[in-house]
């Protein structure tokens, strides 16, 4: 028999009952046992649906009312000091100040989980930061489900991977010489959690699948040399790469198992099955954790037959990854396309997919013909049905001349092209599309989606909106202005709704931070553009005003990057028929006299593979698809881009090599130090710094816009600068964005004027 586990379960909820609980929580509508009581209720619910959908070893301590990573400092007591809270007795209040500050702290901060969309709260390590194991955080959980009747296993981020997703604070050291306190803490969990009766734990590394220094794999072998001996016996997890350059280190280590990811790397599998220990328990994570389409059941069979005959009992049955990663029901999706729906399985069919998977290998295929037959079914009609092929999306791609995604002139010969209509002042000044989403647009559109009001109506307050807009920008005193995107509900879905290729769920979320969930649009055919998405609105808006209105897109690689991906096609290639059906757009936004058009990427950073060997190609295929997107412009068409919240000095050549006229990116996070390294690259186009964070509705004063911009023209030529806050705006209200676009513009003015002055 091979036994079937799971590395984690969506601990959301089918009806997102957590961020309920949550949010009532944080605005006091019901006390701290109700929220205590409603996540352990989740918790249980969660754990008799694996169970009864037949998982053998289900995970304990993956829950969390956070984070995760919160969760595993936790457990090693590793408060940062500057909140001031005793580790030992940390309130529900505290752990919540942690994660979303306090009035006289900031909050951890926060960033993505490798290379999914789900965001940890980064752990702060100090030269002198000490451990004390907090095991009845996870002794809690563990009893819980226990009194359940349910076969438990702790799971716990492993010590290398805490340690290494931690940032140094204060005077510089290196990470590694925490260890050994921290083997002592995850020593003490351990050896609880045997005491406490589990079987097994479950240890993630899934730094396993980055590049590591040779210091850190060294450290993996004298690391869990002395964890193995007090603990359960051990279940070590990679997961979102390959791990098979590690193999030789991997097998020799003191666990009793190793979790393979087979859906992101299944050639992995020869390299671990070639002499695999014979006391080692190897867990094949073969059904897709992070992605929604349906197990093609004979492919993988097929693997996991090749596997057992080499381990007989010794193999395990798993997910890629934890579930957290998928939305949880599909049965909840009535109204979804019932093509596209049988081709798709969440967490809970997830779940059947291995049972199913678990029978066909102890009872031969025979057992579960049924199953295979549907199976077989579903990946051929998908493979084969017209609703994903469309044989013009790939005629037009491979009809594409090799210099497409070339502009027609260089840079200095459209930056004066574009001049001689735009006559803009020096530093000119603008926005990031957004402004806020008020109650009044929120209602028309509620409204509007209910039936309640007429396509006409809804227009018509649209229109009112953007006039709003305009005359507001004017009344500032802007330079080019923007229509305010009060129709867009978000970013990608608005495109993704309108292009074919696209389906939404209507209750597809996925945890992306706390509270927080994104419903991600599912890509499941080729795309293409039935018809024009924004150039109704651009054009209204620019027939207001003579000033120059900026056409707003949202780029390939982020409508990619923030959706569920088709896995029939390389990922590059759906990217550049997302790029072609914008081009469209682009070229119809041009037509219709919109000549300043910006293609937000804030997600091209986030795309980038984890391995380093592979972003070379990643990127390569990226600002091609960026390129094509604004393929066949005019020169003195201006095309902006945009980016945000990520870090992206390492890959400034990639950024300039997307040739976009004027790129305006976000800076507040890094000072400006982002700049230093735009300046020293010599960033040859247009670029906007974001002079102040878009993140409060606190108002920038003068001084340090203006400082800001002191600073940033000591590395930017004046003729490329432009004048604009970090992002969009939508969240904030109007009274701050006026006075703080107010400040913005004054200022502007008075370095215009006094850079006239010789000094
Ligand atoms: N144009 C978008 C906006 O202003 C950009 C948002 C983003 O960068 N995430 O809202
Ligand atoms: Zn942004």
């Amino acid at each position: 028999m091979s036994t079937t586990h799971l590395l984690g379960f969506p601990r959301i909820g089918a009806k997102r009952e957590l961020k309920t609980l949550l949010e009532n929580y944080w605005k006091e509508a019901i006390d701290e046992a109700a929220l205590l009581q409603g996540a352990r209720e989740l918790r249980q619910r969660h754990w008799l649906l694996q169970k009864g959908a037949g998982a053998q070893l289900l995970p304990v301590g993956d829950f969390s009312l956070y984070d995760h990573v919160l969760d595993a400092q936790l457990l090693v007591g590793a408060v940062p000091p500057r909140f001031g809270f005793d580790a030992a007795e940390l309130s529900t209040r505290q752990y919540f100040e942690l994660a979303r500050g306090n009035a006289a702290q900031p909050a951890l901060e926060m960033t993505k989980w490798f290379d999914t969309n789900y965001h940890y709260l980064v752990p702060e390590w100090r030269a002198d930061t000490a451990f004390r194991a907090q095991p009845e955080r996870l002794l809690a959980p563990l009893r819980e489900a226990q009194a359940l009747g349910v076969n438990a296993k702790p799971v716990l981020l492993g010590p290398l991977s805490l340690l290494w997703l931690g940032k140094a604070k204060g005077q510089a050291f290196d990470k590694l010489t925490l260890l050994p306190g921290l083997i002592a803490a995850y020593r003490e969990l351990l050896a609880a959690l045997k005491q406490a009766g589990a079987e097994w734990a479950q240890i993630d590394e899934p730094i396993l699948a980055l590049d590591l220094p040779q210091a850190w794999l060294d450290a993996f072998a004298p690391v869990y040399a002395e964890l193995a001996p007090a603990a359960p016996r051990l279940l070590l997890a990679s997961y979102f790469g390959s791990v098979a350059e590690h193999a030789p280190l991997l097998k020799a280590l003191p666990v009793a198992g190793l979790h393979l990811d087979l859906a992101r790397a299944p050639e992995q599998l020869a390299v671990f099955l070639a002499d695999y220990p014979a006391d080692k328990v190897l867990s094949a994570g073969l059904i897709d954790g992070r992605n929604i389409w349906r197990a093609d059941l004979s492919a993988i069979l097929e693997q996991a037959e090749a596997a057992r005959a080499r381990l007989g009992e010794r193999l395990w049955l798993a997910p890629s990854c934890s579930l957290l990663h998928s939305p949880f029901d599909l049965a909840a999706e009535i109204q979804l396309d019932a093509d596209v729906r049988t081709w798709l399985a969440f967490a809970v069919q997830k779940l059947n997919e291995l049972k199913t998977l678990q029978r066909g290998l102890n009872q031969g295929r025979a057992a579960i013909a049924n199953e295979l037959t549907g199976s077989d079914f579903a990946q051929r009609q998908r493979r084969d049905s017209a609703r994903i092929h469309k044989p013009e999306v790939a005629a037009r791609l491979a009809a594409l001349p090799r210099d497409a995604d070339r502009r027609a002139s260089p840079y200095p010969q459209r930056a004066a092209a574009q001049q001689a209509w735009l006559q803009l002042p020096p530093l000119p000044t603008t926005t990031i599309g957004s402004f806020p989403q008020t109650q009044s647009i929120r209602a028309s559109r509620a409204a509007f989606k209910k039936g309640e009001l007429s396509a006409a109506d809804y227009q018509a307050a649209m229109e009112k909106e953007i006039e709003l807009a305009i005359r507001r920008q004017e009344a500032l005193g802007l330079d080019v202005l923007v229509h305010g995107e009060a129709e867009r509900n978000d970013m990608v879905e608005y495109f993704g709704e309108q292009l074919s290729g696209f389906v939404f769920t209507a209750g597809g979320w996925v945890q992306s931070y706390g509270s927080r969930c994104v419903k991600p649009p599912i890509i499941y055919g080729d795309v293409s553009r039935p018809q024009p998405m924004t150039v109704r609105w651009a054009a209204y808006a620019q027939s207001l005003t003579p000033k120059p209105v900026k056409g707003m897109l949202t780029g390939p690689v982020t409508i990619l990057q923030w959706s569920f991906v088709r896995d029939d096609l390389p990922r590059g290639e759906v990217c550049r028929q997302i790029a072609l059906a914008l081009n469209d757009e682009v070229l119809d936004l041009e037509a219709a006299g919109i000549r300043v058009i910006q293609i937000d990427e804030p997600a091209i950073r986030e795309g980038l593979p984890l391995k380093r060997a592979e972003r070379d190609g990643y990127l390569a295929w990226a600002g091609q698809a960026f390129r094509l997107s604004c393929r066949g412009v005019d020169d003195a068409t201006q095309i902006h881009t945009h980016m945000c919240y990520s870090e992206f000095g390492d890959i400034l050549p990639a950024i300039a090599a997307l040739d976009a006229d004027v790129i305006t990116i976000e800076t507040s996070r890094s000072d400006m130090e982002l700049l230093t390294d735009f300046g020293d690259f010599r960033y040859p186009n247009a670029i906007g710094p974001g002079v102040y964070d878009i993140h409060s509705p606190r108002v920038p004063r003068a001084e340090e816009i203006r400082h800001l911009l002191d600073k940033a023209l000591q590395v930017i030529p004046l003729r490329q600068l432009w004048v604009n806050p970090d992002c969009g705006l939508k969240t904030r209200g109007w009274p701050e964005v006026e006075a703080a676009l107010a400040t913005m513009v004054q200022v502007t003015r008075q370095l215009r004027a006094d850079l006239k002055q010789p000094a």
